[in-house]
Parts: structure tokens; sequence; C-alpha cells
């Protein structure tokens, strides 16, 4: 165990560096402000390979682990977490597919993914139902060779110019064993969508509720089992929860990098703000907590790829740490730029606001203790 990437690992890490310093960010303060989804600029990352990061490679995917998709998405967060975040959300269905779909499942839906012409959404959350998931009411009713789905689900990422959506629905019991996995087509009969959500951060992607009336699924677009869809559904939050961290540790870095250059410029009281103790001792404690979140979210990140039993947890440990600290960290560069920090211009606050849904979605950070609780105590 020598903790430094190899030299593989770190040209990827600089080849997506580099892709969200010249295709990200020098546009990311505008998209933000104008809700542009920039679908252009996700084709070109799919195009660099990363939309199917851990997409097996004889569908045209990238084929790597689990800590190297850590490794991109805080990469491209550096231009923008909310866009890495989408990617974040891309790779997660595409990831599922690849993990629990059927040869021809896999050979007919993967390749669209991967070079984005196609864009995939995770619909789990309903109105009645978000951290107690497995309580959803979807229903899906089997129909000969199809299944008619009905239902609602809220707050999906990319809804609406997704072209496919993966869909979590009751196909039996109250509970998460009667829970099955749907993969739906945009075009599909009956599927609509609500309008875009007005909301604090995330501005690059939109969000919107999913309507189900009726939708004809057939039959070949079931995920796995019957009843395995909560299972399935949970297999991608693991690596999905890393990385929602990873995106929220790259914002969280540009932040910092901001506020470093930002405290050696401005003056008062005759010198560098730089140069008073108490924010260079702040500046160490951000530093600090950056090398920790990084070093833990590799930790768990290798373990998901181990397929080490404590994966689950661990990937629990590490959205709720790097998530609180990242924000922690982003809202105090935010303080060392002063008023000018809370200024659009500046795109710090920008990274405070993308940052905060973090806590939030994928399993709230309490979710995130309950997992943990139970890996320790038991469920009750
Ligand atoms: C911008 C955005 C994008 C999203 N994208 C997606 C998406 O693409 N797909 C998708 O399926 N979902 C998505 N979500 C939904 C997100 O995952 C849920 O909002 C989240 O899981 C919380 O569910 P809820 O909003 O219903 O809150 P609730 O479950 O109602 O929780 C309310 C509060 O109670 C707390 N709480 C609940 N139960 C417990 C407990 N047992 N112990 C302690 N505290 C508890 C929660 O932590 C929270 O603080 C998105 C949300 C947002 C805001």
């Amino acid at each position: 165990m020598d903790f430094r990437l190899s030299e593989e690992q770190e040209a990827i890490r600089q080849m997506a560096l580099d892709f969200a310093r010249d295709e990200i960010a020098p546009h990311a303060i505008d998209w933000d402000q104008q809700k542009h989804f920039p679908v252009d600029t996700l084709r070109g990352a799919a195009a660099l390979g990363m939309a199917g990061i851990y997409v097996r490679d004889d569908v045209g995917g990238t084929g790597l682990t689990r800590l190297d998709a850590a490794i991109i998405i805080e990469a491209l967060a550096t231009g923008c977490p909310a866009v890495a975040s989408f990617m974040s959300i891309h790779n997660m269905c595409a990831g599922m597919i690849d993990r629990y779909g059927t040869d021809e499942q896999r050979q007919r839906l993967l390749p669209k993914l991967l070079t984005m012409d196609v864009l995939a959404s995770y619909c789990l959350t309903e109105p009645g139902s978000g951290s107690d998931a497995a309580a959803l009411k979807t229903k899906a009713v089997k129909e000969g060779d199809s299944y008619v789905l009905t239902g609602q689900k809220q707050f999906i990422s990319g809804a609406g110019e997704s072209g496919l959506y993966v869909i979590m629905a009751r196909t039996g019991e109250d509970g998460p064993k009667g829970i099955s996995t749907f993969i739906v087509e945009k075009d599909a009969p009956g599927l609509t969508f609500g309008a875009n959500e007005k909301k604090m951060g995330w501005h690059v992607q939109p969000t919107r509720a999913v309507m189900l009336d009726g939708v004809r699924v057939p039959a070949e677009n079931r995920l796995g089992g019957e009843g395995d869809g909560f299972k399935i559904a949970m297999g991608g939050l693991d690596g999905g929860r890393l990385n929602i961290a990873a995106a929220s540790l790259g914002g969280a870095q540009s932040a910092f990098e901001r506020a470093l250059a930002y405290v050696q410029e401005r003056r008062a009281f005759g010198k560098a703000i730089g140069e008073f103790q108490a924010l260079q001792f702040r500046l160490a404690d951000m530093a600090t907590d950056l090398e920790i979140a990084r070093t833990f979210l590799w930790r768990a990140a290798s373990a998901l790829d181990a397929g080490d039993p404590e994966a689950t947890k661990l990937c629990a440990m590490a959205k709720r740490f790097v998530t609180d600290r990242c924000f922690a960290v982003a809202n105090d560069a935010l303080q060392l730029h002063g008023g000018y920090g809370y200024l659009a211009d500046y795109g710090v606050e920008k990274i405070v606001r993308d940052l905060r849904v973090h806590q939030i979605l994928e399993g709230t950070n309490e979710i995130m203790r309950l997992i943990v609780a139970r890996s320790l105590i038991g469920r009750k």
C-alpha cells in the first residue's frame, strides 16, 4: 500500500483535469446563470471514455475501476461540480445495466449511453418516499409480454433531456422485496415530465418529476429478476455515492485554490490578508480536510473494487464525511473572499450552492449514518 496513483491513473486524472480546465471551467458561471445543460460538452467527455467509466470493454466501455471513477469525477468537478455530478448519475445508470443486464440488454442499450447520444436518468425517489425508498408506490403490472407502469417519480436529474430512464417500480409485496427495475425509453406513450424545478444550485442540469400513466414496457426491458429491483438500485448507489463525494471534493479543491490565490492578493491593514495567522491556520485546516477526504474516498472506492463485504458501509461513511467536509471547505473559501465571495463572478458561491445538495441526494447524510449504525449494531 503506497497511497500513490499509478502512471496510468495519473494520466487519466490529467486528461480529466485538462478537459475540466479547457471545456468546462470557462463556461461554468454562464451555464449556471443561463440554466444551460451542456449536452455537447458531456458528449465531449464521453468521447474521451468518461460516460462508461466502469462499463466492461466488450461493449465499448472504458473498463476502469471505481477508484479510477472517483479520480475522474473529482477532476471534472474542478470545472463544475454539477456537470461532474450528472456524469456520475449517467455512469451509475450505465454501470447498473452493465452489471445486472443480460447480454442482449448490454449490447442494445450501452453503446448509445457510452457516446451520450442517449443520456440516462435514475428514478427511485417519489413524492411520498425519498429516504424510505423501499416504500415506493409506482406500480408495474404484468400484462402478457409487457409491464404497465403507473406512478410518479420526483426530483429526477436529467429528466426530460435523458433518453433512457432506469425506473424502480413495485411488482409485488410491500417493502424492498416487491420492487423491480425497468428501462423506459423517453418516447414511450404515457411518459411525461414536470416543469424544471427552481433550485438553489445544480442549475446546469434539469430536475423534473417523471409521470408514468400506463406506460407499457416490454418484459425484455426489465433489468434483473422480478423482486431484485431494490438490490439493484442500492448496488448502483454504492458507486454513485462515491462519485457524488468525488464531485464535492473537486468542487471544494477548486474553491480552496481560489481562496489560496485570493488571500495572497487581497490587502487589509497594510498587508496581504494571507499574512494573518488566523487565515493561514484556516487554510491549513482546509488543505488537511481535503487530503483526509480524498484518502478516505480512495479507501472506500478500493473496498468496492475489491468486493469487500464492508464496502457499503465504507461508501456511506465516505459519502457523509466527504460531502460534509467539502461543503465546509467551500463555505470557508467563500468566507476568505469576504464580500466578493458572495458575488457570482468569483465562482465560489456557485460551488457552495452546488455542493449543498450532495449532503441530501443519493441518500441524505442522516441515512448514511443509518447505514453505518446498522452495520455496527444491527437493524432494529
Ligand atoms: C437536485 C436534486 C436532484 C435529485 N436527483 C435525483 C435523481 O436523479 N433520482 C432520484 O431518484 N432522486 C433524486 N433526488 C432525490 C433525493 O435523493 C431525495 O431528495 C433524498 O433521498 C431525500 O428524500 P426526501 O427529499 O424525500 O427527504 P425525506 O426522506 O422526507 O427526509 C426529510 C429529512 O428527514 C431525514 N430523515 C428521514 N428518515 C430519517 C431517519 N430514519 N433517521 C434520521 N433522519 C431521517 C432526512 O435525512 C431529511 O433530513 C434528487 C434531489 C434533489 C434535491
